[in-house]
C-alpha cells in the first residue's frame, strides 16, 4: 500500500518534470557555457549554448559565431568544420597544425 503510494507520488513528479521542462534546465547546468569561434574577428567567445548554428553573436546581431574545438596539444581553440567535412573527412577533427585530434572539451579562454 505504501510502497504504491510511493510510486504513484514518483510518476506525478515526472510528469511535472517533463511539463515544466526541468530536464532542459539540467542540460544547461551541465553545459552553462559554450565556446565560440567568431568567424568576423577570428577570435573565441564565451556564452550560452544557441540552439542554431551559425549563433547570432549578441554584440553585433550577425550569425557569425560556429562552435569551437580545442586542440590541447597547441592549447588553442579552432572553429569546428563544416558538418559535410567532418562526414567526409575523419581527420577533420585533428589539428591542421600539429594533427591531434581536438575535442569540445578545453579550458574556457580568456574573455577579451
Ligand atoms: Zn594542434
Amino acid at each position: 500500500m505504501s510502497l504504491n503510494r510511493q510510486w504513484r507520488f514518483a510518476l506525478v513528479a515526472a510528469g511535472l518534470c517533463l511539463q515544466s521542462g526541468c530536464t532542459a534546465e539540467n542540460a544547461e547546468d551541465i553545459l552553462p557555457e559554450t565556446v565560440y569561434y567568431d568567424t568576423a574577428t577570428k577570435s573565441t567567445f564565451v556564452m550560452e549554448r544557441a540552439f542554431e548554428t551559425p549563433a547570432v553573436h549578441p554584440q553585433t546581431g550577425r550569425p557569425t559565431l560556429v562552435p569551437a574545438i580545442h586542440c590541447p596539444k597547441c592549447s588553442q581553440w579552432r572553429p569546428t568544420p563544416p558538418v559535410e567535412e567532418l562526414q567526409r573527412n575523419p581527420k577533420a577533427m585533428e589539428c591542421p597544425r600539429c594533427g591531434t585530434r581536438m575535442s569540445f572539451d578545453g579550458p574556457l579562454p580568456d574573455s577579451p
